[in-house]
């Protein structure tokens, strides 16, 4: 091997070496991503689990209608809807806690600061 073609080798392999550089940033880049968006993703699946927990207490708490067991107890027609302001609060809230409430992205993580749609929303239902 002559010196010329030993520096073409050379040269060669650093231009290689260039690419796979390149290419370990653009793996880090992805990998960060992923890493923030499987995050995000953890908070989330909380959150709605929290919800999920949470809508499940509420319906438990809610009496059953039990067949007549007695005379003396009166059968009072419970509301089937929850209280309105209730709804809202929860809304409300997951809304401060950085998550959409619109139809459009609802449970996932704001990242734009304010959404119109959800703001909306919001004073649609206040
Ligand atoms: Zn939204």
């Amino acid at each position: 091997m002559n010196k010329q073609s030993m520096f073409h080798q050379l040269a060669l392999i650093e231009e290689k070496v260039g690419g796979l550089y390149q290419e370990i940033g653009q793996l880090k880049e992805g990998m960060i991503t992923l890493l923030e968006e499987n995050k995000n993703l953890l908070i989330e699946n909380q959150h709605l689990r929290e919800r999920l927990q949470q809508r499940e207490r509420e319906l438990e708490k809610r009496p059953k209608p039990k067949a007549a067991s007695g005379s003396s107890s009166r059968t009072k027609k419970e509301k089937t809807q929850p209280a309105v302001g209730e709804g809202y609060d929860n809304l409300a809230r997951l809304y401060q806690e950085g998550f959409h409430i619109c139809n459009v992205h609802y449970g996932s993580l704001r990242t734009d600061g304010d959404c119109l749609f959800c703001l909306s929303f919001l004073n649609k239902q206040g």
